[in-house]
């Protein structure tokens, strides 16, 4: 086992060592080579070093270099020394946090984050939490605990019978909505299709000024940070009108709830201290490895009576018991690398890593609106969108810089419009990551401009 374990930490020393130099996607040859992890089963075991190091030789040169500064794809965020180093720990613990009896730690681990989150991002002190995979399951579990709420209101016990027959429930959702959260409404019976959707601004934040009325079966999702152009919706007004009414507002803050830890962006977040429920990732923007998504809930005893379940051999104590908050039963301790991170961080360290990020967009931004090309989106947080022409011109310049190798940035649709989509979200980024980034956008740009001309 030690061998083993000095032999793995070398060959993960060395993957980390060259992260800043590779380029960010493999070679089409190191991607054929894949093929070499597979074969029949083997009929006879082997040694564990030779396993590893066919993980490792085959394996590491066919990865997407998404841990280093220059990969602003998606949104994506790397990870931090601190958590990368405690998931080492947390793999060889091997605990199941569904129960305090099974992980002491673990749940410990969970009650202390859930204080610095609450705090970090500035959730009512009532908050409670699941820890579950990422974003879509916490928008799933924060949607199934506002479904129980509701429906519990209007004399419906929707966990024993299920919803024909309930109460109808309306789904209201902004027209930018996060497939995501779509996504979960269809998993919770409540469809994809069924709702009332919100028209937007040119930001794609939801238009206040002509709200519908809502009633008190109602779920309202609005978003903190979306998924384009990084804005915001005006959540003091929503949430305002839809108390009133007695509906539930949901917000779907995946990498934009981070802002409220950053205080030169917590203006952003205004309002959204309001609402019942929260999603959002720490594999993005806090910079933990993934399968680390937080499902905020205002009253907890929603979430609750939402996922608890009960079984003579199940052994819950009196504290909080982590599987009543999450729909797993099984599962990683989660918090780990969540604590690792905070800890490491400090109040400070966070909100340096999201407006270091926030900064780094503003100045990518700058280099290619200084040498012509048209940013589409206000750029208030850490996504920028920019467009190089027409859009088989915008298409050709993301996927020459994809096989360039410098930095690698997605294609997105804003608008009607075709851009290329920057995210910068990981720890690792620096000045000098974006500098030659928006140097080797600026040369393919150039190239397929002076191209298309001939
Ligand atoms: C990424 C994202 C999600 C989904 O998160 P996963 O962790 O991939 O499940 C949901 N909403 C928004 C706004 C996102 O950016």
């Amino acid at each position: 086992m030690k061998d083993l374990l000095l032999d793995a930490s070398a060959r993960a020393v060395r993957y980390v060592s060259g992260i800043g130099t590779r380029r960010i996607t493999p070679h089409p040859e190191d991607i054929a080579r894949l093929t070499a992890l597979g074969g029949p089963m083997p009929e006879e075991p082997c040694d564990p070093r030779t396993v590893l190091a066919l993980l490792d030789d085959i394996g590491s040169p066919a990865t997407v270099a998404s841990t280093g500064g220059r990969y602003f794809g998606f949104v994506t965020g790397a990870t931090l020394p601190a958590a990368l180093a405690a998931n080492w720990i947390a793999g060889v613990w091997d605990q199941n946090a569904g129960m305090r009896v099974m992980s002491p730690v673990g749940a410990a681990l969970e009650d202390i984050t859930l204080g610095w989150l609450r705090e970090a991002l500035g959730l009512p002190p009532s908050t409670g939490v699941g820890f579950v995979t990422g974003a879509t399951m916490a928008n799933f579990t924060c949607l199934a605990a506002a479904r129980h709420a509701l429906l519990e209101r209007a004399g419906w016990n929707v966990e024993d019978n299920g919803l024909f027959s309930a109460p109808p429930l309306t789904v209201v959702v902004s027209d930018e909505v996060h497939v995501s959260v779509l996504k979960a409404l269809s998993m919770l019976g409540l469809g994809r299709t069924r709702v009332t959707r919100l028209a937007t601004d040119d930001q794609g934040r939801i238009k206040s000024d002509s709200l519908p009325a809502f009633d008190d079966r109602t779920i309202v999702c609005i978003q903190a940070g979306n998924v384009n152009t990084g804005a915001f919706d005006p959540a003091a007004q929503i949430c305002a009108h839809a108390h009133r009414y007695g509906a539930w507002v949901h917000v779907d803050g995946a990498f934009g709830l981070w802002a409220a830890a950053a205080p030169r962006r917590a203006n952003l977040m205004a309002g959204f201290a309001d609402a019942d429920s929260w999603a959002t990732d720490c594999h993005k923007w806090l910079n933990v490895p993934y399968d680390s998504g937080l499902a905020f809930v205002r009253e907890p005893q929603h979430v609750r009576s939402a996922m608890t379940v009960s079984a003579a051999y199940l052994q819950a104590s009196d504290l909080r018991e982590p599987y009543q908050y999450t729909p797993e039963a099984s599962r990683r301790a989660r918090a780990i690398e969540v604590w690792a991170a905070l800890r490491s961080l400090g109040r400070r360290g966070l909100a340096d890593m999201i407006e270091g990020n926030c900064r780094m967009a503003s100045r990518f931004a700058g280099q290619l609106r200084t040498a012509g090309y048209s940013i589409l989106n206000d750029v208030v947080l850490n996504q920028v969108l920019v467009s190089f022409g027409d859009a088989a011109v915008t298409k050709r310049v993301i996927s020459e810089l994809q096989n360039e190798g410098t930095c690698w940035c997605g294609a997105t649709e804003w608008h009607g419009q075709t851009a290329m989509r920057i995210s910068v979200s990981g720890w690792a980024t620096t000045e000098e990551d974006v500098d030659q980034s928006a140097a080797a956008v600026l040369r393919v740009a150039g190239s397929v401009s002076q191209s298309g001309a001939k």
